[in-house]
């Protein structure tokens, strides 16, 4: 069993200049195709962060499959189905907005993972990252959601020589 963890690093969303377009290479990393993978939201995650969160499963599950041929679709996990993706907030390493460990086998397929979302971050600049007075707040746990169900599927994070003050976008 192999442990791959994923970062997310979130830098201010009003910088300018900064390029996009840029598209995130392939980890090569990602749940079966076609899978059903049944998920958990931990009791610590609440109110809008967690229907954000749930927003986030839900667009991802109603996209278009033959457009998002990963196949992959998440549902609550229940007695009958454990959860083999778990989602709840935690302590990540300054800087880190939210990260996912994917645990896999040598052919990089996953298994399980585990996101944490850094609820009380610090930048290392000092501030929160998650700051309710800062600009794309309102929606900023939906899009922690997308992404990190990104990295689950194969997508890194965008690293390059155009990356803002050495951090991925
Ligand atoms: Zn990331």
């Amino acid at each position: 069993m192999t442990r791959h963890t994923v970062l997310a690093l979130f830098v201010p969303l009003l910088i300018t200049p900064h390029l996009l377009g840029q598209c995130p290479a392939a980890t090569g990393i990602n749940w079966p195709q076609g899978a059903t993978v049944y998920y958990s939201i931990n009791s610590n995650i609440s109110g809008t962060e967690l229907t954000e969160l749930q927003s986030a499963i839900n667009l991802w599950n109603t996209a278009d499959m033959t457009k998002n041929n990963s196949g992959v679709t998440y549902v609550q996990a229940d007695s009958n189905h454990s959860a083999t993706w778990t989602i709840g907030n935690g302590t990540t390493n300054t800087d880190v907005g939210a990260s996912t460990t994917l645990n896999h086998g040598g052919d990089g397929i996953v298994t399980s993972a585990t996101t944490v979302i850094g609820i009380n971050t610090l930048f290392s600049s000092g501030g929160n990252i998650y700051d309710p007075a800062k600009p794309g707040y309102g929606t900023i746990f939906l899009k922690v959601g997308l992404h990190e169900m990104g990295h689950m599927v194969s997508e890194d994070d965008v690293k390059g020589s155009n990356q803002y003050a050495g951090q991925p976008l």
